[in-house]
């Protein structure tokens, strides 16, 4: 077996792209980063200091405050993956909720906080053998990924996946504002200016509306282990 590859895996809000990732980094032993964990972490930051609201983004403040933020991930033996720290603040709770979802995309449109969140997770991927999700791994983050994948699915699968979520840990939410939520984010995400989300070129699409993770991932596998 080679030294490792780098996967990237791309695509539109709740596509199951971490559950995918996350198996696939215990299979072949890889290194995992949730890259939205980092944006939801930068949002929780703006949050905290006033910086970001439902009606506003002080972005000037937030960009000169970027420095006193630092982000790290500690893998959770009992969990099985790495949780995200805040300025070494356990935040992986905190940055789930439906309040941070409703903010994150306005925070990833800011050029400087993509720029700090992009070079860091170059250096994650420096030692090869790692998964990687987000929104623009195989198209900014590395463009010469050895596997590039992109989910998609119908946006009412995907809310009830991200409702289900929700409810199971216990949070009160509508339907509806998951719904919302969910296309909102699509919607910015796509027409941002700085790094939209787009499928790769050479990306290899996989609409999972209909099916189930087991056959993904074996279909991924078999991806895999023909480069490996
Ligand atoms: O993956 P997740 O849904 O947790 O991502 C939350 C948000 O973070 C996305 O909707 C997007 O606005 C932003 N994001 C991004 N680029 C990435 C990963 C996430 O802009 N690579």
């Amino acid at each position: 077996m080679g030294k490792g590859i780098i996967i990237a895996i791309d695509g539109f809000s709740s596509t199951g792209k971490s559950t995918i990732a996350k198996l696939l980094a215990n299979k072949y032993n890889y290194i995992y980063v949730d890259t939205g964990a980092m944006y939801r972490a930068v949002t929780l930051f703006a949050k905290k200091n006033n910086f970001v609201g439902e009606d506003f983004l002080d972005e000037e403040k937030l960009v000169l405050n970027l420095k006193n933020i630092s982000l790290s991930f500690k893998f959770n033996k009992d969990l099985g993956f790495a949780e995200m720290y805040l300025n070494n603040v356990n935040v992986e709770k905190k940055i789930r909720t439906l309040e941070i979802s409703q903010l994150v995309s306005k925070v990833s449109t800011i050029s400087k906080v993509r720029s700090k969140l992009v070079a860091e997770q170059q250096l994650m991927g420096k030692n090869s053998g790692i998964v990687m999700d987000g929104r623009d791994i195989g198209t900014v983050v590395f463009p010469n990924a050895d596997l590039k994948l992109f989910m998609t699915a119908s946006a009412d699968k995907r809310a009830r996946r991200r409702y289900k979520e929700l409810i199971d840990r216990g949070d009160i939410v509508d339907y509806k504002d998951i719904l919302f939520n969910v296309e909102e984010r699509d919607r910015i995400d796509s027409t941002r200016e700085d790094s939209p989300l787009i499928r790769a070129e050479d990306a290899i699409e996989f609409d999972n509306s209909d099916m189930g993770i087991k056959e993904q991932f074996e279909r991924i596998c078999t991806l895999i282990d023909r480069i490996i």
